[in-house]
């Protein structure tokens, strides 16, 4: 079978036909001397978006995210985030060597927490202490199994450390996601949060790219720190075009993608030998477990019958829906994982 059914990520899109018609159409200058207009379109409409006075485009979600803690901390900090998350478990120990940061641990489940934990975790005004400075949420969350938060509870452990003289920034790689899945606009959620991340490689289906949106003064600081961690780029208009072209015209469709991670969950639930939580599926990641199967064994078995899938522990794999699977292939790849996971392979 020659058909590769991807579901490693929904990093690995590649930009559409139009999406390409449209990075090609571009206006372009030098966005480091401050003067490519797709750029700055971009950097408007998301600004508009998200509710704030202004953005900054980055080349990644792990620049996005590691700018914001460098300007809203200082060394010695401590940053207060789950123990799953992506700016501690997946950006090379970015908060250590970049901003000289400590952290403290949430360990609720699917990546949440409340505000009484946030209250313990606040350390005393006391010369002994690191300084607590920085909460940090992710929504949706991906360790957590594409999870997305009640946006109350939200609100109401940023609302605590917000009171308590914290900073507060949202990792919303997928908050596109966590909208789309929950009928919520960007605004909602940020404006609980002092600086938000967003990613456009992802569901959106850029090929690179992510933003920072802020106040005024922050976004400043970011615009300096993208050119210290050298992510300031020149004709770059060509990647934001892509970007507009996804906040445009790929957010509604992100649905396709939360109705497959249901059919597929549904589909692995069936299959006595994996453990799968139907409850858990909010938008487009399915976390399952394998049973006694060991996981990379699983990987590699799955790899080479076309259907590609992450081992992200011994006995727990990941798949995630994206533009890259359409109904076809998810009807190609069902049988081949129910099959290998039934004990065919
Ligand atoms: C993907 C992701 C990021 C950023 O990843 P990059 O590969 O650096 O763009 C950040 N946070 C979360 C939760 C993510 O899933």
């Amino acid at each position: 079978m020659s058909q590769i059914i991807d579901l490693r990520s929904d990093t690995i899109t590649q930009p559409t036909k139009l999406m390409r018609e449209a990075m090609m159409e571009a206006p372009l200058g030098d966005d480091v001397l401050g003067d490519d207009p797709t750029v700055h379109r971009l950097q408007e409409r998301c600004a508009e978006l998200f509710g704030k006075e202004a953005a900054c485009f980055v080349p990644s979600g792990s620049m996005a995210n590691q700018a914001c803690i460098r300007a809203l901390t200082s060394p010695g900090d401590e940053i207060l985030a789950h123990e799953n998350s992506h700016i501690y478990q997946y950006e090379a120990g970015g908060p250590a060597a970049l901003s000289g940061c400590t952290f403290a641990f949430f360990r609720g489940e699917r990546g949440f927490f409340t505000s009484e934990e946030v209250r313990q975790a606040i350390r005393p005004d006391d010369h002994h202490f690191p300084r607590s400075r920085l909460l940090v949420v992710e929504n949706t969350n991906n360790r957590g199994g594409g999870s997305v938060w009640p946006l109350e509870q939200l609100a109401d452990v940023t609302g605590t450390a917000h009171d308590l003289g914290l900073r507060c920034h949202l990792d919303g790689a997928r908050i596109w996601n966590a909208c789309e899945a929950t009928g919520t606009s960007p605004d909602q959620w940020a404006s609980h949060f002092d600086t938000v991340s967003a990613c456009f490689s992802k569901g959106l289906g850029a090929p690179v790219g992510s933003i920072v949106v802020g106040d005024r003064k922050t976004i400043n600081q970011i615009h300096r720190l993208r050119k210290m961690l050298g992510g300031a780029m020149r004709q770059s208009g060509f990647l934001a075009a892509a970007a507009l072209h996804g906040i445009e015209h790929h957010r509604d469709r992100l649905a396709d993608d939360h109705r497959r991670a249901r059919r597929l969950a549904e589909a692995l639930a069936d299959c006595p030998d994996t453990n799968v939580d139907l409850d858990s599926i909010d938008t487009n990641i399915v976390y399952f477990d394998t049973g006694d199967r060991d996981a990379h064994r699983m990987q590699s078995a799955f790899d080479s019958m076309g259907v590609k899938l992450l081992a992200l522990g011994p006995f727990r794999m990941r798949a995630v829906l994206s533009m890259a699977v359409d109904d076809e292939g998810l009807d190609h790849a069902i049988p081949v994982l129910l099959d290998g996971l039934g004990g065919g392979v």
